[in-house]
């Protein structure tokens, strides 16, 4: 998706991924993204709390290469910015795709969605799909 700088996601994918940032706060929360096209979100799936560990975004990654639909993960930032860590910035070149959601004190208060061109990361615009 180079050159790509928009993201389409309903609104209702982005709030069921917020719900679950929310309900898995004070701790990370973790799910994959599906889609047609590397540029929409047609589905989003949460990665259980159970299975939340330090390995579990090596899961979403292996995710990401066995199945084709899923292009790419989002995961939580709990008091913490909708911007990619270092860390993020890695798993990002991996994966390709991540949307960055902050929750404050149990508060979903923003959500960001990233890829990494040349090696850095590019914040995508979401917009709904009739508006793309
Ligand atoms: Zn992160």
């Amino acid at each position: 998706m180079a050159g790509s700088t928009v993201l389409v996601v309903e609104a209702e994918r982005l709030a069921e991924i917020e719900a679950h940032c929310e309900a898995c706060y004070p701790n990370e929360a973790l799910g994959l993204l599906y889609g047609a096209t590397p540029a929409q979100v047609d589905r989003v799936a949460v990665v259980a709390p159970s299975d939340q560990s330090a390995t579990s975004v090596s899961i979403a990654a292996q995710a990401v290469i066995s199945e084709p639909q899923v292009i790419g993960t989002f995961h939580s930032h709990p008091d913490g910015p909708a911007e990619p860590s270092v860390a993020d910035l890695r798993q990002l070149e991996e994966i390709g795709l991540g949307i960055i959601t902050a929750v404050v004190r149990g508060t979903a208060t923003v959500s960001t969605a990233w890829i990494v061109v040349d090696g850095k990361a590019t914040e995508l615009t979401m917009v709904e799909p009739e508006a793309a």
